[in-house]
């Protein structure tokens, strides 16, 4: 026999549970962020909390300025509270960041490598640098960037993508956020396609 793919009983406590970790751990990450760094990880792990709370994947990305300073904040929202299939963290940043003329800035932190939609968005934005704490390998555009449109590979050349590898603390709490993420995605994703 065949077991479900998604268990909606079982995933909802498991869901719980899991969200409960994280928000205690992201609480204390934030009582304890020193640097100007750990600030930013910090409101990216609150903005993915949000979006997790919501049911939607939670990934949260910032736009930055040369003084390390968040000016554009987006997360994921793509299937609450209605269906948005662009509405990834992502594009929401580049997009209220692009409404924002007055502001130059070209970096970009998230808490998930941005998946393919987001990374060919990433190449077409003024956005140079690309920081990223957790790999998707199922999903990511930057580790299947070999394999892009050879347009698409010539902007990328021009950026650098680079995964923020110096930080334990927020790595696992960015690879808790992934687990969770995929479960989510899953039984979102099974919902519109079914
Ligand atoms: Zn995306």
């Amino acid at each position: 026999m065949d077991l479900p793919l998604w268990s909606p009983i079982f995933s909802q406590i498991e869901k719980t549970a899991m969200l409960t970790n994280i928000i205690a751990k992201v609480e204390q990450f934030a009582k304890q962020a020193q640097t100007q760094h750990e600030h930013i990880y910090a409101k990216l792990f609150e903005a993915s909390i949000q979006s997790a709370k919501e049911n939607n994947y939670p990934v949260a990305a910032v736009i930055i300025n040369e003084n390390q300073e968040i000016i554009s904040l987006g997360r994921n929202q793509s299937f609450y509270p209605q269906f948005a299939s662009g509405a990834h963290a992502e594009i929401n940043a580049v997009n209220a960041y692009e409404q924002q003329t007055k502001h130059k800035a070209n970096t970009m932190i998230t808490t998930l490598e941005p998946c393919l939609m987001c990374t060919s968005r990433l190449t077409l934005s003024t956005i140079e640098h690309v920081y990223y704490m957790q790999s998707d390998p199922t999903g990511g555009g930057i580790s299947t960037m070999a394999t892009a449109p050879a347009d698409f590979k010539n902007l990328a050349s021009k950026m650098t993508f680079q995964k923020i590898a110096n930080h334990p603390k927020a790595q696992e709490i960015a690879s808790m956020l992934y687990n969770l993420g995929e479960q989510i995605w899953q039984k979102n994703i099974a919902d519109i396609k079914k």
